[in-house]
């Protein structure tokens, strides 16, 4: 037997190393992990009560359509509930968008260094992927524009940008949609947003209003701290998000999410609380990265890219033998790591493990 040829040489994703397995292998009594982008606090007591409320209904298939949790989102994002579709994270929104739009042989146009997923679901599609370099670390949206060709199907945005934090502001991203032809779908992946404290930054629901050829992807993964329970959405057009059900699994979200998701929307004091020591986090990391006298990425998300200056694989295992895991080894950045913004305590014990770190792995 033989799979698709675009899929014989295509890689499983690596989750890195849980935190169990670092313990035991390493004889590490304690392991912190800065790798994944989580949540350090956890997630709403509301987003908890819910769920736990909803397991009794265990034995019964979730709402497909997820219409409560539409109806509220709809509500407060002030669009439509045939505007909204939801995913086992945002990540399967990702997916659906690569299914529904591209084809053997279209093309798609992604930054260098961003969501590995983008590329990814392009290539299980056998689409031709175009890469543009970031520029300062930033989505060069020029660049980009430039490739656009009759045969584009997907543009991918990721504001902020994983890996490196930066983001594009409102005027840039008008700027380009205005130029970007109709036949062109433009998926602006805003999974950080609600970690951003930055005026010029752009609200992507806000711009569908002018742009019917945009989706934006958002997700319960990071600020609301649901990640194990997969959910996102994607908002767009009716006609785009109409396409995307019917390839979309029937019942992709579960009612713990579900109901979690529904929960977290009730508690804005938790997304302020957590959007506030994150940006503390972000301060500390400057002035220990600037007093170490180490580069980094202007970070607006819950992470930070610094360049160690040392190869990142080298600086990956050496903290990891110190019981801290982040992630390392991104093509275009080989002397960059990673590293979540986490507790306070978590941030100063990186920071120490770090400073070693640079002692011990030579330039
Ligand atoms: C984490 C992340 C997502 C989505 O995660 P899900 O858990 O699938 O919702 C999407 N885009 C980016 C850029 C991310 O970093």
């Amino acid at each position: 037997m033989q799979p698709k040829s675009n899929v014989v040489h295509l890689s499983a994703y690596n989750p890195g190393k849980p935190v169990e397995d670092v313990k035991r292998e390493l004889g590490l009594d304690r392991v912190i992990k800065l790798a994944s982008n989580e949540n350090p606090y956890g997630f709403s007591n509301e987003a908890q009560n819910a769920m736990l409320a909803e397991l009794t209904n265990s034995s019964i298939y979730p709402d497909g359509a997820s219409v409560l949790l539409a109806n509220e989102l709809a509500t407060k994002l002030g669009v439509q509930r045939n505007q909204l579709i939801f995913g086992a994270g945002s990540s399967e929104v990702i997916v659906l968008a690569a299914r529904a739009y591209l084809a053997p042989g279209d093309e798609t146009i992604m930054a260098n260094e961003t969501f590995s997923q983008y590329k990814h679901n392009a290539q299980i599609e056998n689409a031709r992927i175009i890469e543009v370099p970031l520029k300062e670390g930033k989505h060069d949206l020029p660049a980009m524009l430039a490739k656009i060709t009759d045969q584009t199907k997907i543009v991918w945005i990721c504001n902020p940008n994983n890996p490196t934090g930066t983001i594009v502001t409102d005027a840039e991203l008008r700027a380009f949609l205005n130029e970007v032809p109709s036949h062109v779908l433009v998926v602006l992946d805003e999974a950080y947003r609600e970690f951003v404290d930055d005026e010029q930054y752009s609200d992507g629901v806000e711009l569908l209003k002018s742009y019917s050829n945009l989706l934006v992807l958002r997700t319960f993964s990071k600020v609301y701290g649901l990640a194990a329970h997969r959910i996102g959405y994607g908002v767009g057009s009716p006609e785009v998000i109409q396409y995307m059900n019917q390839i979309r699994e029937p019942f992709n979200t579960t009612r713990i999410a579900q109901a979690g998701a529904l929960g977290s929307l009730k508690d804005d004091a938790f997304v302020a609380s957590c959007k506030k020591h994150n940006l503390e986090g972000i301060r500390y990391f400057t002035e220990q990265f600037d007093r170490l006298g180490l580069t980094y990425f202007p970070a607006h998300g819950n992470f930070i890219l610094v360049d160690a200056k040392r190869s990142s694989g080298e600086v990956f295992d050496a903290l990891l033998r110190k019981g801290v895991i982040v992630k390392g080894r991104w093509a275009n950045y080989p002397t960059y790591i990673r590293v979540s913004i986490g507790t306070s305590e978590q941030n100063s014990a990186f920071i120490e493990a770090f400073e070693q770190v640079l002692q011990e792995v030579t330039v």
